[in-house]
């Protein structure tokens, strides 16, 4: 009776997702796990990327543990992730890809326990075995009066055991999916809407009115509070990550932090231990992060590093980070990081000044010291450089500080007149980080697209052109020769546009 009026209902109300309609146990499988402890709203668009990544049980079984995590990036308890990943690898190699159609043996893989079994076994293979989640122990608690914790294994045992008195002979996947659907679209924890549920004739609690009492429940210990400091750590235009080894989040990329408090005092001490030299910058803000039995809060700061040194980890670049698995718990820090390492053009004020020629003049150093005399390098220094950049600003170029983790981190001259890209200098520490790419993107977008953009370069200036030609310039011609006596060098001129 209960099964022909739930699989009635079923068959016009069921919800439509993403994961149903199929019999294949994989993407049963990979749904399944990715439903427990997190919303079902959530979980579609996940499970349609993570299967296109990995279609079948051997690509995931081949994939790297890293790709993983960073498909189940947002989604937390990565520990499924990882237990998906192991599981994946017995299937494909002790059963040749082939899912058991057997409870027990599904729940041997790693992370598959009794639901997900029960789920799979049911929904695949259509065994009669019951899918015990928080939906069918509400809904069935409430319809047989079972008004004991539904926490006890004695209590659990009953309600697994009346699940399989109710469930029919077939369609049993049907039946577990039925009931998941009744409990989340109208047997609601609260106060249900029994005017619309297809089991109100059947339903102890409602017949008895304490339907929004039940299930019982035992109150859960509330998660320990944790302080912690968390530091955003740059070097130039890197951070520092750290693979997680704790048993929470394993295997992610996260910052340096302590659980020992949350001052600048206990990350100074945790930065000494990871051996790396660094000062505090400023304070960026506070978190908040709640897992099952802990809750992180967080005060996180900027820390700037002398060299690029740690014991472990590594230090990423904008994009790499991008490329690493994160947890959401490191979200805010990740956000401030994400914050610092964009470049940002700034125009040039007289505040911004000393910093600006400091970065030119080191850089300018540097691209220049293949071809200049010592001399002719020592002359250009900060005071010279600075008067080069006065020079820009009183014939009416624009002068941009290049800015990246709080620091001056190169310049940029246009000359709106000329529609030309006078110089880049982007600071050794802050090189192969993207600035360019981002300073040579702005400049095109504040000069005249329409006309021809030209920008002047050292002919064996190699990084340079890959640069430039990655933005659609032209390679054009070479252009002159200086002094020798102040340092022979010669020029490219490349423009953008089609015609070279
Ligand atoms: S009648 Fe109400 S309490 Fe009973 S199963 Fe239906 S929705 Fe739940």
């Amino acid at each position: 009776m209960i099964a022909s009026l739930l699989l009635s209902w079923y068959d016009r109300c069921g919800r439509t997702l993403p994961f149903r309609g199929t019999k294949d146990p994989y993407p049963i499988w990979i749904s399944e796990i990715m439903l427990q402890q997190t919303r079902t709203e959530t979980v579609g668009d996940y499970y349609l990327r993570f299967l296109s990544r990995f279609p079948d049980v051997f690509s995931l079984a081949e994939a790297d543990e890293q790709d993983v995590l960073k498909m189940w990036e947002g989604l937390g308890y990565y520990s499924r992730a990882r237990n998906l990943h192991k599981a994946a690898k017995i299937i494909a190699a002790e059963y040749n890809g082939v899912f058991p159609a057997d409870e027990e043996k599904l729940r041997s893989l790693p992370g598959v326990g009794d639901y997900t079994a029960a789920a799979v076994a049911s929904i695949a293979f259509d065994l009669p075995c019951p899918a015990m989640d928080g939906n069918l122990t509400r809904v069935l608690s409430r319809l047989h009066g079972v008004r004991e914790d539904v926490g006890m294994p004695s209590v659990r045992r009953q309600l697994l055991s009346l699940a399989r008195e109710d469930m029919p002979s077939r369609r049993c996947g049907d039946f577990n999916q039925a009931l998941m659907d009744l409990g989340a679209t109208v047997c609601t924890p609260g106060t249900p809407d029994c005017d619309a549920c297809p089991l109100r004739t059947l339903c102890q609690a409602y017949a008895a009115g304490d339907q929004d009492m039940l299930p019982v429940k035992a109150a859960a210990k509330p998660p320990r509070e944790v302080r912690a400091a968390v530091a955003v750590v740059t070097c130039g235009a890197k951070i520092l990550l750290l693979q997680r080894k704790e048993a929470l989040l394993r295997g992610l990329w996260i910052f340096p932090m302590t659980e020992e408090g949350d001052t600048p005092a206990h990350m100074e001490k945790r930065l000494q231990q990871l051996g790396v030299k660094a000062r505090l910058v400023c304070p960026l803000g506070e978190a908040k992060h709640i897992f099952t039995h802990r809750i992180w809060q967080m005060k996180i700061y900027h820390f700037r590093a002398e060299k690029m040194e740690s014991r472990e980890g590594r230090w990423a670049s904008l994009a790499e980070m991008q490329a690493l698995p994160l947890p959401t718990a490191v979200k805010a820090a990740r956000d401030f990081a994400q914050g610092l390492l964009t470049p940002r053009m700034l125009s040039l004020t007289p505040d911004r000044m000393a910093g600006a020629a400091a970065a030119y003049a080191v850089s300018w150093r540097q691209s220049h010291e293949k071809h200049c005399s010592q001399a002719f390098l020592r002359e250009h220094d900060e005071r010279h450089m600075e008067m080069i950049l006065r020079g820009h600003l009183s014939v009416g170029k624009k002068v941009y500080a290049i800015e990246a983790c709080g620091e001056t981190a190169g310049i940029l001259v246009l000359d709106p007149v000329e529609n030309e890209l006078v110089s880049l200098y982007i600071h050794p520490l802050f090189q192969h980080s993207g600035l360019g790419r981002a300073a040579v993107a702005f400049a095109v977008s504040a000069l005249n697209a329409a006309r021809d953009m030209r920008v002047t370069l050292l002919c064996d200036n190699e990084a340079a052109r890959q640069l430039y030609t990655a933005n659609g310039f032209t390679h054009v011609q070479a252009t002159r020769a200086l002094n020798p006596a102040r340092g022979v060098y010669e020029e490219d001129r490349v423009r953008k546009g089609e015609e070279a």
